[in-house]
């Protein structure tokens, strides 16, 4: 069965490989649809490494996905042969104390796809525990499944947030995951967001969306903007997308008295905070690491209409162009938000 593989950093081959596993009784074998490209792919295609996860050996990439089923494990009763799926790639150790406190996320003995040593899903055909794999409502398309992933860590940051109705949030950043995050603020019951930029291409695409509101830095200092917008009160919620250091420095003269402060950008190497800044205006920190317990929240929101990601979708590649997908991708253009790879029929 082809995959694609990261075989070193900067190299990447589309070729036979079987990955190992037989079919558990809790498990399903799925036949990949779509599968998304992600900053992660590419940052391990690119360095080779995203912190202490260092590439060692070959490696298929990719953990956004949509597919069917093909075959169910004895104990299987949720799915059934032919049923249209998206999967989560983190994979916890069920009997672990950070499982049982519901927070398998962070469980240290998590495995997720495509971060080393574990594969990715850029592949045919996946094994997966049925636990972890959830059945598309009727109107959710294949494409959009393999965007549950990403929005699940919007989903993730909006429920941390704990959103009251009628709050204005702040989004500093307006990559994939910064746009994720404010669909999800706004389907969580902000009456505003504002999303800040310097690339003006994905602030267009962002601001398509009602309840949207963009400020570019390169032209407006975001303080200011936030200022006017909330008559000098400051955000009820900043939600930090971006990693940038001088963001993070800044973030807490964007939120109100008693606001809070979403962490989800990953700034690559440790950066300055303004404790004192923060404690000044009692904010509240949050920080987020992927998610728990959100996939049937997001599905929810896609099939009931309030939340649509289609618009974020820039381009769909057929798996064997993958590697020029991620040659794309790592160009990072303004434009781009989401690439797609349509898996072979
Ligand atoms: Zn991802």
């Amino acid at each position: 069965m082809k995959a694609l593989v990261l075989e070193e950093k900067g190299k990447l081959a589309l070729r036979d490989f079987e990955i190992p596993g037989t079919l558990g009784p809790r498990d399903v074998r799925i036949k990949t649809h779509t599968v998304g490209i992600c900053g992660s792919d590419v940052h391990y295609y690119t360095h080779g490494r995203i912190g202490h996860f260092v590439v060692q050996e070959p490696m298929v990439l990719g953990h956004e996905a949509s597919g069917v089923v093909l075959a169910c494990g004895d104990a299987v009763v949720d799915l059934k042969p032919g049923d249209r799926v998206c999967m989560e790639p983190g994979i916890p150790d069920p009997t672990s104390r950070a499982s049982k406190l519901g927070l398998y996320n962070v469980d240290p003995a998590v495995r997720f796809w495509a971060t080393p040593p574990v594969h990715g899903c850029l592949t045919p055909e996946v094994i997966h525990p049925a636990t972890f794999t959830y059945k598309l409502p009727d109107h959710v398309s294949f494409a959009e499944g393999a965007m549950v992933e990403p929005f699940a860590i919007g989903m993730q940051a909006a429920l941390r947030a704990r959103i009251q109705p009628g709050d204005i949030a702040v989004v500093t950043g307006a990559g994939p995951i910064g746009m994720m995050v404010a669909l999800a603020a706004l389907a969580g019951g902000c009456a505003r967001v504002i999303v800040a930029d310097l690339a003006q291409p994905k602030l267009d695409i962002i601001a398509a969306y009602d309840g949207i509101e963009t400020v570019n830095i390169r032209n407006q200092p975001l303080a200011e903007a936030v200022a006017t917008a909330t008559h000098g009160w400051g955000a009820d919620v900043v939600f930090e997308c971006s990693g940038a250091a001088p963001a993070v420095l800044h973030m807490h003269e964007l939120a109100r008295p008693g606001g809070a402060i979403v962490l989800v950008g990953m700034p690559v190497d440790p950066v300055p905070v303004d404790i004192v800044g923060l404690q000044a205006r009692e904010l509240r920190i949050e920080t987020v690491f992927r998610y728990a317990n959100v996939y049937d929240r997001a599905l929810a929101l896609m099939a009931s209409g309030k939340v649509d990601l289609t618009p974020l979708i820039s381009a769909t590649v057929p798996f064997e162009d993958s590697i020029a997908g991620f040659d794309r991708a790592a160009e990072a253009r303004d434009s781009d938000v989401k690439l797609q790879i349509a898996m072979p029929e």
